[in-house]
């Protein structure tokens, strides 16, 4: 369960933060999602619910999606996800439905044509900001 074990990093990182900002209560969490990213927001945020219960993290957990850029390393155009789904032909816009992060290996520049590209946006989980109460 890739969802638990990263709600799981996630409320560890905001508990140890707490501590070593002698936070009395936190009060909210931002956690960013890039949409490449194959998480379950469902899952994720009753995760995130159950772990934060547990650890005494009373604090609401927002979670929000980023979306996805890419930039060419060969020409410099920026394109996002919608874009480069609509380059793919049907059998590869259908992988990337189900594995997003596939995109990676078949979008290519819609300028230039070059495969070797850089995904900007769009990527990883991290924590934007955690508000909390000090003393
Ligand atoms: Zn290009």
């Amino acid at each position: 369960m890739h969802e638990w074990a990263l709600a799981e990093s996630v409320v560890n990182t905001v508990v140890k933060y707490k501590e070593e900002k002698n936070l009395l209560k936190v009060n909210k969490v931002l956690v960013k999602i890039g949409k490449l990213q194959q998480i379950e927001l469902d899952i994720f945020n009753s995760a995130l619910d159950d772990i934060s219960k547990m650890k005494n993290i009373e604090g609401k957990f927002v979670v929000e999606e980023e979306d996805v850029f890419f930039k060419c390393r060969v020409c410099g155009s920026e394109w996002d996800f919608k874009k480069g789904i609509k380059e793919l032909n049907e059998d590869e816009s259908e992988y990337v439905h189900f594995i997003p992060d596939l995109i990676r290996v078949y979008s290519k520049c819609p300028k230039c044509g070059s495969p070797d590209f850089e995904v900007l946006k769009g990527r990883g989980v991290w924590i934007e900001y955690i508000e909390g109460e000090g003393l």
